[in-house]
């Protein structure tokens, strides 16, 4: 265990969370004494306790609790994890919530002793991959998330921060078991044989040959070792499209547990790799050719977009700095290698999803075997060559072309 837990913590049921919030003063202008109060458990994610809770005859009146649990959900008490991380992902809400209001969700109160967060229920919106799955489009997304990124990780690095401050919130957002399942998940396991490694049988063939990648896993290591050392702003840490909830209007960030000072493109990087995921999915899950081009023309244009508004958005920062310390030139070389960062960073993303223990829903929920060997073939190849390839990346377009000139090797032909 890492240290003891409050004495005050008790996991929240649907039962007692009613007393929860009844006891709670900052609620009172929400749940009203004469109430009905109702509650149930949502959670689909892996690791913390989720209830949505309401007033029987108004449900506008309504909020979600958070509360982290001691331990991993998906696996059970073998796997400790620090309660710690629910005061991380209050405090980065807490930041989003100042430099993007519109994009997250509205806290009410963190609870230090329960490491629980009550906020804002976003009853509108959709986790963002079951879209994607159904292939919806959502147009103002790409919008939202590139000003999402550009003003969260530009306002938190050390082009605006002062010196002082940036080392302080640096020190505030230590995140190390959380970093350490991101390592071991993400840049360790997927690329050698591991027994939490869960990918299905039919693709073993281009599994191991990329476990016996040699020039990759040195690619691997470059890009694991950036993710460990530079603090370069203060990063969501787990920015997929699970994290993600949307609806044809809006775009709210959820879920910053793994917040932590690490580089930009790790969390662009998430993005545009589950995307890409996305893209990989459609190949099999759209049979219609046309329709499948059409959803597929509208993933690429929101990677494209979503880049194109972060350096927008991001040139503020850049007016503000001194041009003798950091001319043109610099600027320059600094966002293309932000830009080839997101190309590895979601490259290693992607394959995780495809070989380790996490899946996603877009891949592993397709239930046909070919099909679903066809698009995690294709995502294994789309993820080797963005790896490879990124340093000679100079603008978005080519990060697109790299991934859509891949196709899958599943059927193998000898
Ligand atoms: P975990 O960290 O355990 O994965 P998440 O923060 O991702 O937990 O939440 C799990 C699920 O709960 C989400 O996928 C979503 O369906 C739901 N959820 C979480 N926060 C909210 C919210 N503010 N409003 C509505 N639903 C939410
Ligand atoms: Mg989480």
């Amino acid at each position: 265990m890492f240290g003891s837990v409050s004495p005050r913590y008790a996991p929240l049921t649907t039962d007692t969370v009613v007393d929860y919030v009844r006891s709670r003063p900052e609620l009172r202008t929400i749940f009203y004494d004469r109430d009905v109060i109702e509650a149930v458990e949502v959670g689909d994610g892996n690791l913390n306790l989720v209830f949505k809770v309401w007033a029987q005859d108004d449900p506008q009146r309504t909020i979600v609790l958070k509360q982290a649990l001691p331990y991993v959900r998906l696996v059970g008490d073998s796997w400790p994890l620090p309660t710690d991380r629910a005061r991380i992902e209050a405090q980065a809400l807490e930041i989003h919530g100042r430099l993007v209001p519109q994009h997250t969700p509205k806290v009410y109160f963190f609870d230090p002793e329960m490491y629980l967060t009550a906020m804002q229920n976003l009853n509108d919106h959709l986790i963002m991959r079951k879209g994607l799955v159904q292939g919806v489009t959502y147009p103002h997304f790409a919008n939202h998330i590139g000003l999402f990124l550009a003003r969260t990780l530009g306002s938190t690095s050390d082009l605006v921060l002062d010196y002082r401050t940036k080392k302080l919130e640096v020190a505030r957002f230590i995140n190390p078991e959380l970093c350490k399942i991101t390592e071991d998940l993400i840049f360790v396991e997927p690329y050698r044989q591991h027994e939490r490694n869960r990918y299905h049988p039919e693709i073993e063939p281009q599994v191991l040959a990329l476990q016996a990648d040699v020039a990759l896993h040195a690619e691997v290591a470059d890009l694991k070792e950036k993710f460990m050392t530079q603090a370069q702003s203060l990063l969501h840490g787990d920015l997929h499209t699970g994290s993600i909830m949307v609806n044809q209007r809006e775009t709210y960030v959820i879920d910053p547990e793994f917040a932590f000072y690490g580089p930009m493109g790790f969390d662009i990087g998430a993005v545009i790799g589950n995307l890409l995921l996305s893209y990989a999915s459609h190949e099999v899950r759209t049979k219609d050719p046309t329709q499948r081009a059409a959803f597929r023309r509208y993933l690429t244009d929101t990677i494209v977009q979503l880049w194109r508004v972060f350096v927008r958005e991001f040139q503020p920062v850049w007016d503000a700095v001194d041009p003798i310390d950091m001319p043109p030139a610099y600027q320059q070389a600094y966002m293309r290698r932000v830009l080839q960062d997101t190309a590895g960073f979601g490259a290693c993303k992607m394959m995780r999803r495809i070989i380790g223990l996490a899946g996603v829903e877009d891949i592993r929920g397709i239930e046909d075997v070919t099909d679903k060997s066809i698009a995690a073939s294709l995502s294994l190849n789309m993820a080797v060559a963005l790896v490879k390839g990124r340093h000679q990346i100079t603008r978005i377009e080519e990060l697109v072309d790299i991934a859509t000139g891949c196709r899958p090797t599943y059927p193998w032909t000898g």
